[in-house]
């Protein structure tokens, strides 16, 4: 097995992050194992990107882990997180909020979502744009689910070397924010960066960062 001090290279991370910025540790792929040990480093929140996975390792780990779903949610898969997952970042359609509140009314419970904003030039990433945020916050049928509450928004960049390309995308979102924040005090949360470009994202306005290899290592996919 390699050697990747997770507790060192967390420590050195969140020592240079600014107090309000979230340090979401990205723990997809990784085991319980390395799990616990940036647990025992102190960190208390984490991101996975599948729904089953998230959940087991829920029933395994500490119950006072945060635990945040980061990546494309499957509908028909809500109801296995709807119980204990702790914000939503990738939602990007009415009818996911609305399996959502299906699913966490179920639980007497009010779940936290950030929608997912296609701010890079790849046809890939999935999100909306900024307009389809705005509509859909002031939609008539949002305010009609009483328990989700919309808490801000998720971004991710294009994948490419030029800063300058990044730093744009990061900015367009973050002007969106702020001017949505102003009429919406529920926004609070504005999660963009990850292990290449999260120092850049803070300095455009993230307050959330989701940080997988930085901490863990390089992922491993079988
Ligand atoms: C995997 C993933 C991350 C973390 O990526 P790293 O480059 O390993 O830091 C962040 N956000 C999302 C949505 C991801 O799927």
């Amino acid at each position: 097995m390699e050697f990747f001090d997770i507790a060192t290279k967390l420590n050195q991370i969140k020592k240079a992050l600014p107090p309000q910025v979230t340090l979401v540790a990205v723990s997809k792929t990784k085991s319980e194992a390395a799990i616990l040990e940036a647990y025992n480093a102190g960190q208390r929140v984490f991101g996975e990107n599948k729904i089953q996975e998230m959940a087991q390792k829920h029933t395994a780990l500490p119950k006072d882990i945060q635990w945040h779903m980061i990546g494309h949610l499957q509908r028909n898969k809500v109801k296995y997180m709807a119980h204990f997952v702790d914000l939503i970042h990738g939602v990007d359609s009415l009818q996911t909020l609305i399996e959502i509140n299906r699913q966490a009314e179920k639980h007497h419970r009010v779940i936290n979502c950030l929608l997912q904003a296609h701010i890079a030039q790849e046809e890939t990433k999935f999100g909306l744009s900024l307009d389809e945020i705005e509509q859909l916050l002031n939609s008539a049928e949002i305010k009609t689910l009483k328990n989700i509450l919309v808490v801000g928004f998720m971004g991710m960049a294009s994948f490419t070397d030029d800063l300058k390309q990044i730093e744009t995308e990061f900015k367009s979102l973050s002007t969106f924010f702020n001017k949505l924040k102003s009429q919406n005090k529920a926004l609070k949360i504005l999660s963009m960066g990850m292990s290449g470009d999260y120092q850049l994202a803070i300095k455009c306005g993230s307050n959330m960062v989701r940080v997988g290899s930085a901490i863990f290592g390089e992922r491993h996919y079988i």
